[in-house]
């Protein structure tokens, strides 16, 4: 048996820091609640009363994690952090579960942490080459024992050093027993940002969390920049490393809610804007647009706007399923699309169709889609994707199929229609995506699954680490 999600990209996580309320593990909880979708294997919150912290992990959704009020009553003090989790590869263990807790000579330290490291399995055999015993398999664990070894004064002067050896994407959420820290790599590859709300600080991974909340949003924490918010207010340090700025354009995509602002701006706004420019490049002649529910909701409408062709509901998706569907083996994925996806006949029947998408990564879902949709009596199903084709894979906190199993590794546009068996298919270029998701053209993305070209290259054996574990 294994689980798996339908043909999208997994492995982010998302985190929350509160500072400043007596309520600090509910509001934790609340936050994790609304990034549900940023992990679903694992959920845990460690909280500080000033003296003791205390922590809590559990397996699944949030609400498994933390089946009841006592649970969260437990998880005392003003000051909290938490972590939904997703894994790589199949182990999914809870002694992977994050926040992860340690003892310092200074006293015990948390954190958690969304995105993957390049270089940390030549890190991690130099540590353990120097006698560091690993509690997981978990890539985020070697920032703890760096920071054991630094000999800087402070916390936040052990972070720096720490993340001085470390290199690749990530936001770090951390607690001591007063303070509360947040940092993003330099490069900014994963969203992170600070609220308020009646004197207390949160931050957390998209706006969503603040909305739950009710907190007001404040801004970005900058790529490069560490946020240490204790009983004298937020204070701001920065990492020695300086780079431009390489923020995840599949945030925008497909990842991020649409109802999040990430990188100071609106996903819903960016994902439109994808979509119009979508019907720009490759309009069709069509009765009707229709997406692949959610995450291409905002996307047809875009496509809808601009093209003039009417958006209709021409797909039903299960909720009740979750991202995550267990089956005995790879076969069993037509059940899974069947599972998750239902055509609705009225609105389909005779209809020439276009069908929005935001990206294809194996395109195994979508073949089983194009099926369904003609049984129904669609006559024409046309694709548009609001991204280019993916090429290659991510080393930095998504988790894509090895190159060979992406249906654009060395196939042409015209191979990818064939093998779908649609009537026209069309990719967004890569312009259009940029184009779309920034409006401050100094505001750099990384696009390396399209391009195949890396800002920051992955070590070998750091791959291999990822591969052979989980992150
Ligand atoms: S390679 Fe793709 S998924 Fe990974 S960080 Fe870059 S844009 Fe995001």
């Amino acid at each position: 048996m294994q689980t798996t999600e339908l043909d999208k990209p997994k492995s982010n996580c998302g985190i929350v820091a509160v500072y400043g309320h007596e309520d600090a593990s509910i509001y934790a909880y609340q936050a994790l609640y609304a990034l549900q979708h940023r992990g679903q294997e694992s959920s845990g919150i460690v909280s500080s009363d000033g003296e003791q912290v205390h922590r809590h992990v559990g397996m699944g959704l949030v609400t498994q994690a933390f089946p009841d009020i006592n649970v969260l009553k437990s998880l005392t003090g003003k000051l909290a952090i938490g972590h939904n989790r997703y894994s790589t590869t199949g182990k999914t263990m809870l002694h992977n579960a994050q926040p992860f807790l340690v003892n310092f000579k200074e006293g015990p330290l948390a954190l958690s942490h969304n995105g993957n490291f390049v270089n940390s399995g030549s890190v991690r055999d130099r540590l353990v080459k120097d006698g560091a015993i690993f509690q997981t398999t978990s890539d985020t664990e070697v920032v703890l024992h760096l920071m054991a070894r630094s000999k800087a004064k402070d916390i936040a002067g052990k972070i720096k050093d720490a993340l001085d050896t470390i290199k690749g994407a990530y936001s770090l959420v951390m607690i001591t027993r007063d303070a509360i820290f947040g940092v993003r790599d330099p490069r900014g590859w994963r969203p992170l940002c600070i609220g308020e709300k009646d004197g207390a600080y949160f931050i957390v991974s998209e706006t969503c969390a603040l909305d739950l909340i009710g907190a007001n949003y404040v801004r970005e924490v900058e790529p490069g920049e560490l946020v240490v918010i204790d009983k004298n207010g937020p204070k701001v340090h920065w990492l020695a490393e300086k780079a431009s700025r390489c923020a995840c354009i599949f945030e925008h995509v497909y990842f991020s809610r649409p109802d999040s602002k990430i990188f100071d701006e609106n996903v819903d706004r960016a994902r439109r804007k994808l979509g119009k420019n979508l019907a720009l490049e490759h309009p069709a002649n069509a009765d009707i647009v229709i997406s692949v529910p959610d995450s291409s909701n905002t996307a047809a409408l875009g496509y809808a706007s601009s093209s003039g062709i009417k958006f209709e509901i021409g797909l039903i998706r299960n909720h009740y399923v979750g991202r995550t569907f267990i089956h005995p083996e790879q076969s069993a994925r037509d059940f899974n699309v069947r599972v998750k996806f239902n055509p609705v006949e009225g609105v389909l029947r005779d209809r020439r169709v276009v069908v929005v998408e935001d990206s294809i990564v194996r395109g195994t879902t979508l073949k089983h889609l194009t099926t369904m949709l003609r049984r129904a009596g669609a006559k024409e199903v046309h694709v548009r994707v609001s991204s280019p084709p993916i090429i290659a894979p991510c080393f930095y906190g998504m988790d894509f199929p090895t190159k060979g199993e992406l249906i654009a590794d060395n196939r042409t546009v015209e191979d990818i229609r064939k093998s779908l068996g649609v009537d026209s298919l069309g990719y967004l270029s890569l312009e259009g995506m940029v184009s779309a998701v920034s409006r401050n053209k100094d505001k750099g993305f990384c696009t390396s699954c399209f391009t195949g070209e890396y800002p920051l290259q992955a070590e070998a054996r750091t791959t291999k680490f990822l591969h052979e574990t989980e992150v």
